[in-house]
Protein backbone atom coordinates (compact mmCIF):
# COMPACT_ATOMS: atom_id res chain seq x y z
CA UNK A 1 0.00 0.00 0.00
CA UNK A 2 0.86 3.31 -1.00
CA UNK A 3 0.40 5.84 1.72
CA UNK A 4 -2.32 8.67 -0.24
CA UNK A 5 -1.95 6.97 -3.64
CA UNK A 6 -4.94 6.03 -5.62
CA UNK A 7 -3.14 2.26 -6.25
CA UNK A 8 -1.99 -0.80 -4.12
CA UNK A 9 1.58 -1.18 -4.34
CA UNK A 10 1.04 -4.48 -6.12
CA UNK A 11 -0.59 -2.67 -9.28
CA UNK A 12 0.37 -3.56 -12.64
CA UNK A 13 1.94 -1.10 -14.49
CA UNK A 14 1.72 -1.10 -18.74
CA UNK A 15 1.67 0.88 -21.74
CA UNK A 16 -1.56 1.84 -23.84
CA UNK A 17 -1.89 3.51 -26.59
CA UNK A 18 -3.74 7.24 -25.87
CA UNK A 19 -6.01 6.68 -28.68
CA UNK A 20 -8.27 3.89 -26.36
CA UNK A 21 -9.12 6.60 -23.92
CA UNK A 22 -12.54 6.29 -22.47
CA UNK A 23 -12.37 8.60 -19.60
CA UNK A 24 -14.94 10.89 -19.75
CA UNK A 25 -13.30 13.84 -18.93
CA UNK A 26 -9.74 12.80 -20.28
CA UNK A 27 -11.35 12.23 -23.70
CA UNK A 28 -13.14 15.82 -23.79
CA UNK A 29 -10.09 17.67 -23.29
CA UNK A 30 -8.36 19.06 -26.46
CA UNK A 31 -5.63 16.86 -27.89
CA UNK A 32 -2.71 19.20 -27.14
CA UNK A 33 -3.65 19.43 -23.47
CA UNK A 34 -4.59 15.55 -23.07
CA UNK A 35 -1.21 14.67 -24.65
CA UNK A 36 0.65 16.98 -21.82
CA UNK A 37 -1.66 15.29 -19.22
CA UNK A 38 -0.97 12.50 -20.13
CA UNK A 39 3.21 12.46 -20.16
CA UNK A 40 2.88 13.18 -16.45
CA UNK A 41 0.68 10.31 -15.77
CA UNK A 42 0.77 6.25 -15.53
CA UNK A 43 -1.26 3.60 -16.49
CA UNK A 44 -2.02 1.22 -13.71
CA UNK A 45 -4.53 -1.70 -13.37
CA UNK A 46 -6.27 -2.16 -9.78
CA UNK A 47 -7.43 -5.93 -8.87
CA UNK A 48 -10.71 -6.12 -7.78
CA UNK A 49 -11.52 -6.30 -4.12
CA UNK A 50 -8.27 -4.29 -3.82
CA UNK A 51 -8.28 -0.76 -1.02
CA UNK A 52 -6.78 1.61 -2.96
CA UNK A 53 -6.50 4.05 -0.23
CA UNK A 54 -7.89 4.29 3.47
CA UNK A 55 -9.78 6.92 5.09
CA UNK A 56 -7.35 9.62 6.90
CA UNK A 57 -4.79 9.13 4.16
CA UNK A 58 -2.79 12.30 2.61
CA UNK A 59 -4.13 12.34 -0.74
CA UNK A 60 -1.27 12.54 -3.12
CA UNK A 61 -2.75 11.15 -6.60
CA UNK A 62 -5.86 11.28 -9.24
CA UNK A 63 -7.25 8.35 -10.67
CA UNK A 64 -8.81 8.52 -14.17
CA UNK A 65 -10.84 5.50 -14.50
CA UNK A 66 -10.84 3.83 -18.11
CA UNK A 67 -12.50 0.33 -16.96
CA UNK A 68 -13.56 -0.71 -14.00
CA UNK A 69 -15.68 1.06 -10.87
CA UNK A 70 -13.95 2.49 -7.73
CA UNK A 71 -15.97 3.10 -4.89
CA UNK A 72 -15.91 5.00 -1.83
CA UNK A 73 -16.57 3.68 1.23
CA UNK A 74 -17.93 5.03 4.51
CA UNK A 75 -16.95 2.68 7.56
CA UNK A 76 -19.04 3.34 10.84
CA UNK A 77 -17.50 3.06 14.50
CA UNK A 78 -20.21 0.38 14.61
CA UNK A 79 -18.65 -1.64 11.94
CA UNK A 80 -21.31 -0.89 9.42
CA UNK A 81 -19.68 -0.02 5.86
CA UNK A 82 -21.86 1.95 3.04
CA UNK A 83 -20.70 2.86 -0.29
CA UNK A 84 -21.01 6.41 -0.98
CA UNK A 85 -20.32 7.01 -4.31
CA UNK A 86 -18.97 4.76 -7.52
CA UNK A 87 -16.83 6.26 -9.65
CA UNK A 88 -15.85 4.41 -13.12
CA UNK A 89 -14.65 5.90 -16.74
CA UNK A 90 -17.34 8.67 -15.96
CA UNK A 91 -14.90 10.51 -13.71
CA UNK A 92 -12.03 10.94 -11.48
CA UNK A 93 -11.14 10.17 -8.03
CA UNK A 94 -8.71 12.35 -5.80
CA UNK A 95 -10.60 15.49 -6.23
CA UNK A 96 -10.54 16.59 -2.59
CA UNK A 97 -7.34 19.16 -2.69
CA UNK A 98 -9.39 20.85 -5.17
CA UNK A 99 -11.33 21.73 -2.27
CA UNK A 100 -8.91 22.29 0.09
CA UNK A 101 -9.19 18.96 1.69
CA UNK A 102 -5.93 17.31 2.28
CA UNK A 103 -6.70 13.74 3.30
CA UNK A 104 -8.94 10.76 2.25
CA UNK A 105 -12.82 11.30 4.09
CA UNK A 106 -13.41 7.19 2.64
CA UNK A 107 -11.70 4.12 2.00
CA UNK A 108 -11.46 3.63 -1.44
CA UNK A 109 -11.99 0.07 -2.94
CA UNK A 110 -11.82 -1.20 -6.45
CA UNK A 111 -15.11 -2.96 -6.91
CA UNK A 112 -13.83 -4.48 -10.12
CA UNK A 113 -10.79 -4.93 -11.83
CA UNK A 114 -10.28 -1.10 -12.81
CA UNK A 115 -7.65 0.23 -14.90
CA UNK A 116 -6.45 3.88 -15.41
CA UNK A 117 -4.23 6.96 -15.40
CA UNK A 118 -2.82 7.89 -12.19
CA UNK A 119 -1.96 11.87 -11.83
CA UNK A 120 0.49 13.28 -9.01
CA UNK A 121 -2.18 15.65 -7.38
CA UNK A 122 0.07 18.54 -8.18
CA UNK A 123 -0.37 18.27 -12.00
CA UNK A 124 -4.38 17.84 -11.58
CA UNK A 125 -4.27 21.11 -9.29
CA UNK A 126 -2.13 22.65 -12.19
CA UNK A 127 -4.70 21.15 -14.82
CA UNK A 128 -7.39 22.64 -13.17
CA UNK A 129 -6.17 26.24 -12.76
CA UNK A 130 -4.81 26.21 -16.49
CA UNK A 131 -6.75 24.55 -18.47
CA UNK A 132 -10.60 25.61 -19.04
CA UNK A 133 -11.66 21.90 -20.27
CA UNK A 134 -10.50 20.77 -17.59
CA UNK A 135 -12.46 22.79 -15.35
CA UNK A 136 -15.75 22.21 -17.47
CA UNK A 137 -15.62 18.57 -17.48
CA UNK A 138 -14.48 18.14 -13.79
CA UNK A 139 -17.28 20.15 -12.41
CA UNK A 140 -19.93 18.78 -14.54
CA UNK A 141 -18.26 15.46 -12.92
CA UNK A 142 -18.24 16.60 -9.76
CA UNK A 143 -22.44 17.69 -10.24
CA UNK A 144 -24.13 14.56 -11.00
CA UNK A 145 -21.99 13.21 -8.19
CA UNK A 146 -23.57 15.52 -6.01
CA UNK A 147 -26.62 14.76 -7.96
CA UNK A 148 -26.19 10.82 -7.18
CA UNK A 149 -25.02 11.31 -3.12
CA UNK A 150 -28.15 13.59 -2.99
CA UNK A 151 -30.53 10.79 -4.40
CA UNK A 152 -29.16 8.16 -2.70
CA UNK A 153 -29.71 9.76 0.76
CA UNK A 154 -33.10 10.48 -0.12
CA UNK A 155 -33.38 6.49 -1.86
CA UNK A 156 -31.76 4.83 1.59
CA UNK A 157 -34.31 6.24 3.79
CA UNK A 158 -37.56 5.95 1.94
CA UNK A 159 -36.90 2.59 -0.76
CA UNK A 160 -36.76 -1.38 0.09
CA UNK A 161 -33.66 -3.38 -0.25
CA UNK A 162 -35.14 -5.22 -3.38
CA UNK A 163 -35.86 -2.00 -5.33
CA UNK A 164 -32.11 0.15 -4.32
CA UNK A 165 -30.55 -3.23 -5.25
CA UNK A 166 -31.67 -3.00 -8.78
CA UNK A 167 -30.64 0.49 -8.77
CA UNK A 168 -27.14 -0.22 -7.88
CA UNK A 169 -26.56 -3.32 -10.30
CA UNK A 170 -27.91 -0.68 -13.50
CA UNK A 171 -25.66 2.39 -11.97
CA UNK A 172 -22.73 -0.23 -11.90
CA UNK A 173 -23.12 -1.73 -15.35
CA UNK A 174 -24.04 1.78 -16.61
CA UNK A 175 -20.86 3.25 -15.27
CA UNK A 176 -18.64 0.00 -16.23
CA UNK A 177 -20.01 -0.18 -19.62
CA UNK A 178 -20.30 -4.07 -18.67
CA UNK A 179 -23.40 -6.21 -18.22
CA UNK A 180 -21.62 -9.16 -16.21
CA UNK A 181 -20.29 -7.82 -13.35
CA UNK A 182 -17.64 -9.93 -11.10
CA UNK A 183 -19.07 -8.81 -7.52
CA UNK A 184 -19.84 -10.89 -4.12
CA UNK A 185 -23.46 -10.37 -1.86
CA UNK A 186 -21.23 -8.75 0.45
CA UNK A 187 -20.26 -5.96 -1.72
CA UNK A 188 -23.61 -5.85 -2.66
CA UNK A 189 -24.25 -5.52 0.42
CA UNK A 190 -22.17 -2.65 1.33
CA UNK A 191 -23.59 -0.56 -1.64
CA UNK A 192 -27.24 -1.21 -0.56
CA UNK A 193 -26.62 -0.71 2.78
CA UNK A 194 -28.65 -3.56 4.27
CA UNK A 195 -27.85 -6.98 5.33
CA UNK A 196 -26.35 -9.51 3.06
CA UNK A 197 -29.47 -11.68 3.59
CA UNK A 198 -31.49 -8.81 2.07
CA UNK A 199 -29.34 -9.17 -0.98
CA UNK A 200 -30.09 -12.59 -1.33
CA UNK A 201 -33.79 -11.89 -1.56
CA UNK A 202 -33.32 -9.51 -3.53
CA UNK A 203 -31.40 -10.97 -5.85
CA UNK A 204 -33.40 -14.10 -6.16
CA UNK A 205 -36.82 -11.90 -6.76
CA UNK A 206 -34.63 -10.39 -9.74
CA UNK A 207 -33.51 -14.31 -10.69
CA UNK A 208 -37.81 -15.04 -10.56
CA UNK A 209 -38.47 -12.60 -13.28
CA UNK A 210 -35.39 -12.74 -15.65
CA UNK A 211 -34.01 -9.90 -14.68
CA UNK A 212 -30.47 -11.92 -13.48
CA UNK A 213 -28.80 -14.62 -13.36
CA UNK A 214 -26.10 -15.59 -10.73
CA UNK A 215 -23.89 -17.80 -9.86
CA UNK A 216 -21.45 -17.28 -7.56
CA UNK A 217 -19.53 -14.02 -7.36
CA UNK A 218 -21.15 -12.93 -10.63
CA UNK A 219 -24.39 -11.24 -11.73
CA UNK A 220 -25.19 -11.18 -15.19
CA UNK A 221 -27.93 -8.76 -15.98
CA UNK A 222 -30.38 -10.88 -18.95
CA UNK A 223 -32.96 -8.71 -19.07
CA UNK A 224 -32.37 -4.60 -18.77
CA UNK A 225 -36.40 -3.71 -18.87
CA UNK A 226 -37.26 -6.29 -16.43
CA UNK A 227 -34.52 -5.35 -14.25
CA UNK A 228 -35.42 -1.12 -14.69
CA UNK A 229 -38.69 -1.90 -13.55
CA UNK A 230 -37.73 -3.58 -10.29
CA UNK A 231 -34.94 0.16 -9.55
CA UNK A 232 -36.55 2.27 -7.84
CA UNK A 233 -37.63 6.11 -9.24
CA UNK A 234 -33.76 7.18 -8.13
CA UNK A 235 -32.33 5.14 -10.91
CA UNK A 236 -33.74 7.75 -13.42
CA UNK A 237 -32.40 10.59 -11.79
CA UNK A 238 -28.98 9.29 -11.68
CA UNK A 239 -28.82 8.24 -15.17
CA UNK A 240 -26.16 10.99 -17.16
ZN1 LIG B 1 -34.40 5.00 -4.58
Amino acid sequence: MVGGKLVPTRVARIRRPVAALTNHILSHLPAPERTALLKDAEYVVLPAGETVARAGELVSTAFFPETGLISSISEMATGHHCAVTVVGEDGVLGLEPLFNVTHHPFRLVSLLRSAGYRLPTERLLEAFDQSVSMRVFTLEHVGHLLTEIATLAACSRVHSHRHRLARWLLVMSDKAQQSSLPITHDVLADLVGGPRHAVTIGLNHLKKWGAVAHVRGRIDILNRGVLVANACECYGRSIR
